[in-house]
């Protein structure tokens, strides 16, 4: 047998697809993977099976459809105050995984760092190892995960070559401020660090804040590449449809990489998806009511559980501290869970690279009322452990 040297040593099947399939086997509500249990708006379902019948089924440019990237533009320019070049600053990308993991193939080469937080997003990691660099991981702390910018400022050097920051946040849906960007800023300036900012829940922060995009920032901006999903905008998670905003020479590059590991984007989606942007934005303006919505009645149920809810401030995750029921660790007990009680969850501590000593999991509210109301009505029977 020839030997087999793996690029990704110690690298397993990721935590989604481990708890869908357990869930499934076991019948369980899955509140663990990250997509919603309903449809997208009928108005854009329309649009697609309009192109799908009008032909337009062959190869899209390489960057997207012009229309779309047009429309992108239109949505910069409308949310962020920014005027964007469509030609030059907007890619169309197979979802958000390819548009981080090309970007990070672009800008970190062998001997270089990125510096992740942790708990990260799970793709960021191998991403950056596959590309030779190295990832150096910063702990967010609980309850609030806030970014702690000395440390930032402590672990940048001359091999940093990006930093990748998620907000609003998945796993634990905290947010950046704008004095988090301004901060951002003054640690950045006279160096030539790049900015990876995953904003794909973009559309979904609570209670009158407001998204602080990589895009409001005049500084910050000119170094920045911005990632969004069109699987979170529109309910359409396995459509794999986003896109990267980027100044000129850093889309330059971006596209360098894109056109090798996806060249372009499935053409039918592109034109419906620029057809609804641009007929119906209240459906994107109108999503932080919907998930807010969505996010207080999960709350409200959960209450009534020995589950302790974390604040939940963006993306539609609710993260709970369960030390109140048990002291196994997150990945056991997300597990007895899915068998014994009918519910999934994600366990926190495998995004982490020294998983600290909290116990917390991880639920998707993106789901009809009744499988939340089905869902903390099985969680209620859990004991509560005796002191
Ligand atoms: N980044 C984060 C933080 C995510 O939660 C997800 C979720 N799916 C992605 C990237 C990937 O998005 P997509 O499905 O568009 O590839
Ligand atoms: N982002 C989704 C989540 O956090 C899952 C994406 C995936 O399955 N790769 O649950």
């Amino acid at each position: 047998m020839t030997s087999l040297h793996s690029k990704l040593p110690g690298v397993g099947t990721t935590i989604f697809t481990v708890m869908s399939q357990l869930a499934q086997e076991c019948g369980a509500i899955n509140l663990s993977q990250g997509y919603p249990d309903f449809d997208p708006p009928p108005g854009l379902l329309d649009r697609v099976e309009f192109h799908l019948r009008r032909g337009g089924n062959q190869y899209a440019p390489m960057a997207g459809t012009p229309a779309l990237c047009r429309a992108i533009a239109g949505k910069t320019q409308a949310l962020y105050g920014r005027e964007v070049d469509p030609a030059e600053e907007i890619t169309v990308t197979s979802g958000a995984t390819e548009a981080l993991f090309a970007a990070v193939q672009a800008f970190v080469g062998p001997g270089q760092q990125a510096i992740i937080f942790d708990p990260a997003y799970d793709s960021y990691e191998p991403s950056i190892r596959l590309a030779g660099g190295e990832a150096v991981r910063i702990p967010l702390l609980a309850p609030d995960f806030a970014v702690d910018w000395d440390r930032v400022a402590h672990a940048i050097n001359d091999r940093t070559a990006l930093i990748i920051l998620n907000s609003p946040h998945n796993p634990t849906g905290a947010v950046l401020s704008a004095e988090d960007l301004d901060t951002l800023a003054l640690l950045l300036r006279d160096t030539p660090i790049k900015i990876l900012s995953d904003e794909v829940y973009e559309h979904i922060v609570f209670d009158g804040r407001t998204h602080q995009s990589m895009l409001r920032h005049d500084e910050l901006s000119l170094r920045s590449l911005v990632v969004s999903s069109f699987g979170k905008t529109f309910h359409a998670t396995g459509w794999k449809v986003g896109y990267m905003v980027a100044p000129p020479a850093l889309t330059a590059e971006f596209r360098k990489v894109h056109q090798f590991c996806q060249f372009c984007v499935v053409s039918p989606i592109q034109n419906a998806l620029a057809d609804f942007l641009q007929s119906d934005p209240g459906h994107y303006l109108g999503l932080p009511d919907f998930y807010q919505q969505k996010r207080d009645l999960f709350r409200r149920l959960m209450s009534r559980t020995p589950l302790q809810l974390l604040p939940a401030r963006g993306t539609y995750f609710q993260c709970v501290d369960y030390r109140g029921v048990s002291d196994e660790e997150d990945t056991g007990f997300a597990r007895r869970l899915t068998r014994e009680l009918g519910v999934a969850a994600i366990p926190v501590s495998v995004f982490y690279q020294h998983p600290p000593d909290q116990r917390i999991l991880r639920f998707c509210f993106a789901k009809d009322d009744a499988t939340l109301e089905r869902a903390a009505a099985k969680l209620a029977g859990l004991e509560p452990v005796s002191a």
